[in-house]
């Protein structure tokens, strides 16, 4: 049995592409040609199975050797093999029509993925970093012959009779002076251990040692003889593959421990698990979360049928998930396709629905259960529904009855909880409610402190996610307001009908208007007469919600550059009632009107904490003197 002949494809140059055009990411041939020889296994086995092969199966093994001085890389298993025939027909008619077609689509990727995966050149991606690729194989079939196969990268290839007298496939790689690095057993270990580390069937790299119990010394002590035994490199069944009902808490922590060795333990996690519109398995779990977003994406990694695919989840699950980790096996979904393609694939868009929906009712089981327990966990779980419902219109849904409000009293609210709590007394004369929020409990206590006098609830949003869910908050509960506790006086911050009248005239407003004006040094501060009760402070230094949040978002970058270019611009409210005022007026003193003035001005201005540098050194040393 001899044969040459041209691989079927209908241009010369498509293995030249491939070396060039993949070079970044040409250590996929591994986990190419490794999956192969995991499939060739698994399919005997399932031949096996069905009674359709009723030899020796063996223990199924795929093995990966090295030999620098030959420079061969030769992955082996005992799988079901292939006859001549079958490798005519599935290596050398390369899967796609028009390689022109292909050479023109493809001759600007990057990503190897693209292309391995689209045209079915797995096997091919051998070529990557070989000179020349020789398969020996025997089939399982009965009075199969051995066949072995050559290629040197070019279109033309060598068929004759084989060497094999076991069933299976042995595929050796001459590497090519360019990729010389894969050579090295380290390199080889660790692009293993990355691709291969849960396949379903035991991957031997090498041998390790092993100390096993070797009967008793002189003294009786027990005693070990080291051993080499095969280096399997990975863990052929893991948790994601079993029942959630067979599994204990500690496995699902151990695992946890296994794929991020240095991260605490997670609050909890959810055990993904379906088969029908698509096939998708996987564990996901809830870490605890430090305010820094980006450290912890691309935690979650992807896997098809156990071999490792991606970090890069983006798309697949949604992206207020991608706080989450663990693991997502899918084998519907496109790996190796665009960006854009994954967008638009209807498989995509379904599983990260499903993904969301499983999170939504595992936070509403958590909280209908235990509701206690949940709030503890508020703190790292309030992050991911914050953002959860900030960024995906369809979360709102799910979330609206798990989302929870905390006051700076740390109670806890539902929202629903908190309109029903702070309705009766926070509503204005328009019939708004109003939500009263402190981004900094410390340094806005004094209007904390107002707020709470006048039996308003203060809201704690002092998270990285709560300034977009201040404004989502406002958007999405009706007829609500939201404010900060120190963008008026108490009195002014929820507008009643009520008004307190200011005792004083309107001459002596004037008046008072222009010993404080004079007082102020600090540019952008419009003075202001207000009736408020004789209880508040005599000056309170406010800025306007409006015009802060968009300052705010200016400096976010938010395109409000109007704004952002604006100087600080803040409101002096003094309370015409408090009885300090009325002792200015009455002063006579010109100096000791401004003194006053400016005392009063710059105990406003320190408990807003804007009191600092030679301002505040001249303020402790005026105070000292009035002692
Ligand atoms: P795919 O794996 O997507 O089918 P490949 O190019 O990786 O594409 O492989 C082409 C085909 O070659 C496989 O479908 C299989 O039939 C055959 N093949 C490759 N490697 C082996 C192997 N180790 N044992 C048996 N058959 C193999
Ligand atoms: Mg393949």
């Amino acid at each position: 049995m001899e044969e040459k002949g041209t691989i079927s494809i209908h241009t010369e140059n498509i293995f030249p592409i491939i070396k060039k055009f993949l070079y970044s990411d040409n250590e996929i041939f591994l986990r190419e040609l490794v999956s192969n020889a995991v499939d060739a296994v698994q399919k005997i086995k399932r031949l096996a199975a069905l009674g359709q092969y009723n030899g020796e199966l063996g223990n199924p093994l795929v093995e990966v050797a090295v030999d620098a001085d030959k420079k061969t890389i030769t992955i082996t298993d005992n799988g079901l093999g292939m006859t001549a025939e079958e490798i005519k027909k599935y290596i050398n008619q390369v899967a796609f029509s028009g390689a022109s077609e292909f050479v023109e689509k493809f001759k600007d990727a990057k990503d190897a993925n693209e292309i391995i995966g689209k045209f079915g050149l797995g096997f091919y991606s051998a070529f990557m970093v070989s000179d020349l690729v020789e398969i020996q194989t025997l089939s399982y079939q009965d009075g199969a012959e051995p066949a072995r196969w050559v290629c040197d990268g070019s279109t033309s290839f060598e068929i004759s009779a084989g060497n094999r007298t076991t069933r299976g496939t042995e595929i050796t790689l001459h590497i090519n002076a360019e990729s010389e690095e894969f050579l090295s057993k380290n390199k080889l270990e660790e692009i293993l251990e990355k691709y291969g580390k849960f396949l379903p069937v035991p991957i031997k790299f090498g041998t390790r040692t092993e100390h096993v119990a070797d009967g008793e010394d002189e003294e009786g002590k027990p005693k070990t003889v080291a051993v080499e035994v095969g280096n399997i490199i990975n863990t052929t069944n893991p948790i994601w593959t079993k029942a959630p009902a067979d599994l204990s808490d500690e496995e699902y922590l151990a695992f946890y421990k296994q794929l991020y060795p240095y991260a605490e333990d997670p609050l909890f996690w959810i055990h993904l698990n379906v088969d029908y519109p698509f096939n998708l398995t996987g564990v996901l779990y809830f870490p605890k979360v430090k305010n820094d977003f980006d450290m912890q994406r691309n935690k979650i990694k992807l896997f098809s049928r156990q071999v490792f695919i991606t970090d890069e989840v983006k798309d697949i699950v949604p992206e207020f998930l991608m706080l989450l980790h663990g693991v997502i096996d899918s084998p519907d979904i496109p790996l190796n396709v665009s960006r854009s393609f994954l967008q638009a694939d209807s498989n995509v868009k379904k599983i990260n629905s499903y993904i969301t929906k499983k999170v939504a009712d595992k936070l509403q089981e958590l909280f209908n259960k235990d509701r206690k327990g949940y709030e503890e966990k508020w703190g790292d779980i309030g992050l991911f529904v914050k953002y959860g419902l900030v960024s995906e219109e369809k979360f709102y849904d799910k979330a609206k009855d798990f989302a929870l409000l905390t006051n700076t009293k740390n109670e806890n609210y539902t929202l629903g909880e908190y309109h029903d709590k702070v309705k009766d007394f926070q509503t204005d004369k328009n019939g708004q409610v109003v939500y009263i929020y402190s981004t900094d409990p410390a340094k806005q206590d004094t209007f904390i402190q107002s707020a709470n006098k006048k039996d308003y609830d203060v809201l704690l949003m002092n998270s990285a996610i709560d300034n977009h869910f201040i404004s989502f908050l406002e958007n999405k509960l009706e007829k609500t307001l939201l404010k900060r506790v120190d963008s008026s006086v108490a009195d002014k911050l929820i507008e009643k009908d009520e008004a307190i009248e200011s005792v004083l005239t309107e001459e002596q407003a004037k008046k008072v208007t222009d010993i404080f004006t004079k007082a102020i040094t600090k540019p952008g501060m419009q003075v202001e007469v207000v009736g408020l009760n004789p209880e508040e402070l005599p000056v309170t230094v406010t800025m306007d919600e409006f015009m802060r949040r968009m300052k705010e978002m200016a400096q976010m970058g938010g395109g409000m550059g109007l704004y952002g270019g604006m100087p600080d611009s803040y409101k002096v409210a003094i309370n015409g009632n408090h009885k300090l005022i009325g002792k200015i007026l009455l002063t006579d003193n010109e100096e000791e009107q401004g003194l006053l003035a400016k005392q009063a001005i710059d105990l406003a201005l320190l408990a807003q904490g804007m009191l600092t540098g030679a301002e505040l050194t001249a303020f402790v040393s005026r105070s000292v003197n009035l002692i």
